[in-house]
């Protein structure tokens, strides 16, 4: 004890002065939601940024999550993972749905994309993965089978901010992805998120849905939702792009230090990079497998609090454990071992651009000791 807390995660702000500036400006202007220039300004640059065609700006990912299901007219059952934040499976029932949970491969803990198919039912009409901690799920596979059997894909992209895979943006593979600007995330705007789509006649329905279905001042086009982003976020977030890719490799020094620190505990596994994707850094899970560490994963979990060290165990319990769901079929957890076992094995460990060397290495002599 005696030392300062660490949290999982600390927000990256902008620089305050830039910031007091373009609050002047939206001062004069009295523009202070619905559209205004810094949003506008916002949706071009991000999708430049990403790499991607369109972006559609969110108050928050889960309003983004239940807008994208609504903009494809999702109904019915859906294929997702109980490995994820509950927001996931919660945009489904927010839409009447059926979530269908499918076991996630022990690797990377994203959607086992082999078992998917024998999920499929008559009433299944969509697929919504999760890219977890930012490693991208079997896009290739997914889309297939989607194509196949005439299903639309959502991805969960809450942690893929800026992935790319073979030089491509991950958002780019699917119907449509969602992302989430949380104070938590890579990168934030407070509270904020995005769907990112492919063409202009989808961007014009997403932007619709999240202003009350309004195409015009008289003419409402569908049941939408509010969900707008106000300008002084899309100002704070405009200044926040400035600044990612230095964060992001900040972010890699610090994986990178915790891998070369851990490397060799026995019991202490964890993720390496894959040479083909672009890597965002965002979360640093580590498993803990007590057949072979000195203790189980909530001894160390609470060794490390004890130690002001916050750690958190994304993702336990599973969706699928929570009172609404679990009396699902598919949340039947002999179909979802190696989700069950890899939410009883994880903590993800402390990661942002500033926690420093010395943090990282206070942190890494608790868990090899
Ligand atoms: C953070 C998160 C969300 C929800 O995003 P909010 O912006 O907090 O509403 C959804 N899915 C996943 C996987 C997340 O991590």
């Amino acid at each position: 004890m005696g030392n300062k807390p660490i949290l999982v995660s600390r927000p990256s702000l902008p620089n305050l002065d830039e910031f007091v500036e373009s609050l002047k400006t939206i001062w004069d202007s009295r523009w202070i939601t619905n559209n205004g220039d810094f949003h506008q300004r916002f949706e071009k640059e991000l999708a430049a940024h990403l790499g991607v065609n369109y972006v559609s700006l969110f108050s928050n990912g889960t309003l983004a999550l239940i807008s994208a299901l609504q903009t494809l007219r999702i109904t019915g059952e859906v294929i997702t993972t109980p490995y994820s934040f509950v927001a996931t499976t919660h945009a489904l029932h927010w839409n009447g749905i059926k979530p269908v949970f499918v076991d996630i491969e022990s690797k990377f803990g994203n959607i086992d994309s082999s078992k998917i198919e024998a999920a499929i039912t008559p009433k299944t009409t969509a697929i919504l993965p999760v890219h977890v901690y930012g490693n991208p799920a079997d896009v290739e596979k997914i889309d297939e089978i989607a194509d196949i059997y005439g299903l639309k894909v959502i991805y969960d992209a809450a942690h893929a901010f800026g992935v790319k895979k073979d030089g491509q943006s991950i958002l780019n593979f699917g119907d449509l992805s969602v992302l989430s600007f949380h104070a938590t995330k890579t990168f934030n705007t407070i509270e904020g998120g995005a769907i990112v789509c492919q063409n202009k006649k989808m961007k014009k329905r997403i932007d619709y849905l999240k202003n009350f279905g309004f195409a015009n001042e008289t003419t409402v086009v569908a049941p939408g939702i509010n969900a707008k982003m106000n300008e002084l976020q899309a100002a704070y977030g405009l200044l926040q792009l400035k600044s990612i890719d230095e964060h992001t490799e900040r972010r890699k020094q610090v994986a990178d230090q915790y891998r070369k620190e851990l490397q060799g505990t026995a019991g202490i596994g964890f993720l390496n990079d894959i040479e083909t994707i672009e890597h965002n850094y965002s979360y640093f899970p580590i498993f803990v497998d007590d057949a072979l560490y000195s203790m189980t994963r909530d001894e160390l979990y609470f060794k490390l609090k004890d130690n002001n060290i916050f750690g958190r165990r994304y993702f336990y319990p599973l969706i699928s454990e929570f009172p609404s769901y679990r009396g699902l079929e598919s949340a039947n957890p002999n179909h979802l071992k190696n989700a069950t076992r890899t939410a009883n094995q994880v903590i993800c460990l402390p990661i942002y651009p500033d926690l420093t060397s010395t943090e990282v290495s206070r942190i890494t002599d608790i868990i090899k000791c």
